[in-house]
C-alpha cells in the first residue's frame, strides 16, 4: 500500500464513522438511552474484536505522534482487554477510552444500534447493552417501541460492519481481537512510512 492509499482509507473509513454519528445522534435525540457517567464495562469485555482496517485510524494517529513504540509496548505486556482502556484505580468497571474519537466501529455501535430480529421475520430489533437494560429498561423498551412502530433510524450492526469493511475488503475482512488488530496496524502503517521515505531518499 502506497501512503496516500494509506491516508485515503483512513480518511474514507472516517467518513463512514462521521456518517455512523449523525444517524445515532438523531437517534438519541428520540429516545434517552445514554451510558452512565464513568461507565467502562463495554471496554474491559475479552472478547471486543476489531478488522485491522478499523484501527489504522488510530494506528496513524499513533504512529504521527510518536506514540506507536509505547502503545507496542502496553499490548506486549498487557493482559487487558483493551490497551487503550484506562481503568479507574479502584473499579475497573469505571474508566474511559482514551481515543474516543478513534475508536473502531464496534465501540461505536455497542449499546446503540438493531440487528435483524430473531422472533419476528423481516423485523429489526434494538441491542441494548447489559448497562442499559439494567438501569435503563423504560428507555430500551421506548426505543424498540420507536424502532418497530415509527421506523426510528437505528443504525444495523451488520450494514454498518458491512460499509467499513468495502473500504478495503483485504483489510476489513477479518476480525482479531483488539490489541491484536492494532499490532497489526501499527506494523502497516510503519511500513508504509518506511516504504515512502526510502523513495524520497537521494
Ligand atoms: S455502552 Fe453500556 S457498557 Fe458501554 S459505556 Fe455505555 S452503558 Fe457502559
Ligand atoms: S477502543 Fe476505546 S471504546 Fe473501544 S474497547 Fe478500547 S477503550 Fe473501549
Amino acid at each position: 500500500m502506497q501512503r496516500d492509499e494509506l491516508e485515503q482509507t483512513v480518511a474514507r473509513v472516517r467518513e463512514h464513522w462521521a456518517q455512523l454519528q449523525r444517524r445515532q445522534d438523531a437517534m438519541l435525540e428520540a429516545v434517552d438511552v445514554h451510558c452512565p457517567a464513568g461507565c467502562g464495562h463495554c471496554c474491559t469485555t475479552p472478547v471486543t474484536e476489531a478488522s485491522v482496517l478499523e484501527m489504522l485510524p488510530l494506528a496513524s494517529d499513533l504512529v504521527e505522534r510518536g506514540e506507536a513504540a509505547a502503545v507496542r509496548q502496553r499490548i506486549a505486556e498487557s493482559g487487558k482487554p483493551c490497551v487503550m482502556y484506562e481503568g479507574h484505580p479502584t473499579d475497573p468497571l469505571k474508566g474511559r477510552c482514551t481515543v474516543y474519537e478513534l475508536r473502531p466501529t464496534m465501540c461505536r455501535l455497542y449499546g446503540f444500534a438493531a440487528r435483524t430480529s430473531t422472533e419476528r421475520p423481516g423485523g429489526k430489533q434494538y441491542v441494548p447493552c447489559v448497562r442499559h437494560e439494567e438501569l435503563q429498561p423504560e428507555a430500551v423498551a421506548e426505543a424498540q417501541r420507536k424502532l418497530e412502530a415509527e421506523g426510528l433510524d437505528i443504525p444495523m450492526i451488520a450494514t454498518e460492519h458491512a460499509r467499513v469493511m468495502m473500504v478495503n475488503r483485504n483489510l476489513g475482512r477479518e476480525t482479531l481481537p483488539i490489541n491484536e488488530a492494532l499490532r497489526r496496524a501499527l506494523d502497516l502503517v510503519e511500513e508504509v512510512r518506511r516504504d515512502s521515505e526510502m523513495s524520497w531518499a537521494p
